[in-house]
């Protein structure tokens, strides 16, 4: 017992913490705004009918096994993950750049990128190796960083003044970040704040990210849950890979397919062009994407008209004092 009385007990998580009160809370009309979970018209967790339909097939196919799969994972589950990120005909897929692994959702995609860049990456000999996140982030960054090795800063993010992005020091910051700095960016439906920056703005980070030669640690979470549009949501992602930036993706389905405890997700890592990838390394839903695609915009519909009925019953309704634009002007589940 000796051997482990120095580790300290974890704290508990707020938000967990937050779940286990409202469930033990009586009160009629309560609301949960704690964890990041769609509910429907009912405040019930929604099971995708696509979801339902292909758990249906899965449980009648006679091939289906429980063997082990390769060490990366199902490969035609990683390599349609990275066809959804990245749209079917992106260069870096045609090229064969792109190496896909399997993971515990986005949270193991994050864990297993991160550790891949605090042993891979070229980081300068001697220093403490650093990475930057925005500031607000989603906090669960901060202890898969540090937890193999990498400090975090954070770089410029929300304006609390505008309610929105503080643009200009965020690109000021990331001109004067030394060169070949790792950046975390939210690819859409950014987590806490809602803010996402707009594709001009997004054009100009590209621009300053390859200028100093940047490396994008991209956690997308939320594809087609921010707008209803997987490609939509996939724009900034693909702009970079576009443009030849050095890049990673994390990639979440707990949220734009409702799998939040099968923890289904993969890490995609893309070198700039020339750099062919070593390989660094679900089950079928064929047939059904166009349903799933229904299923998205059904959820980010609702969220967004949740947004607009806010926003109407405060302005309109109530005559609350002050603006609240920025209620419709986020995105995503988020403030
Ligand atoms: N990254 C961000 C920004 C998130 O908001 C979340 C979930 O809330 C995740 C990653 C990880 O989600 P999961 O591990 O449930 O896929």
């Amino acid at each position: 017992a000796e051997t482990w009385e120095s580790v300290p007990l974890a704290p508990p998580d707020a938000i967990y913490k937050l779940t286990y009160a409202y469930k033990d809370d009586t009160y009629p009309q309560k609301v949960n705004l704690g964890v990041g979970a769609y509910r429907d018209d009912n405040n019930k967790p929604w099971i995708l009918p696509v979801v339902k339909k292909a758990t249906e097939r899965l449980l009648q196919d006679p091939n289906l096994d429980h063997e082990y799969l390769p060490i990366t994972g199902l490969p035609e589950f990683t390599s349609a993950g990275a066809r959804l990120v990245l749209g079917p005909d992106s260069p870096a897929l045609l090229e064969g750049r792109v190496s896909s692994v399997q993971t515990i959702s986005g949270t193991g995609a994050n864990h297993l990128g991160a550790l891949f860049l605090s042993r891979f990456y070229q980081w300068e000999e001697g220093v403490q190796k650093v990475a930057y996140v925005s500031d607000p982030t989603w906090v669960n960054h901060f202890q898969i960083f540090r937890g193999v090795g990498i400090e975090l800063k954070t770089y410029p993010y929300y304006d609390p003044a505008t309610i929105g992005l503080a643009f200009e020091k965020y690109l000021a910051f990331l001109k004067a970040a030394p060169r070949r700095s790792v950046f975390v960016m939210h690819a859409c439906a950014h987590n806490p704040t809602g803010v996402d920056p707009t594709r001009e703005q997004w054009t100009q980070i590209a621009d300053v990210v390859l200028e100093r030669a940047h490396y994008v640690f991209f956690d997308c979470a939320y594809q087609g849950f921010a707008s209803g549009d997987l490609d939509n949501d996939a724009w900034a992602v693909r702009e970079f890979v576009k443009r030849g930036a050095p890049l990673l993706i994390c990639q979440s389905f707990a949220k734009n397919a409702g799998l939040y405890g099968e923890r289904v997700g993969a890490l995609h890592i893309i070198p700039p062009d020339g750099e062919r990838a070593q390989s660094a390394g679900a089950r079928s839903a064929s047939g059904l994407f166009e349903e799933w695609k229904v299923d998205i915009k059904t959820m980010a519909e609702r969220i967004i008209a949740m947004r607009k009925e806010l926003h109407r019953l405060l302005t309109e309704e109530l005559k609350t004092p002050g603006n609240w634009d920025h209620i419709v002007n986020q995105i995503g589940m988020f403030r």
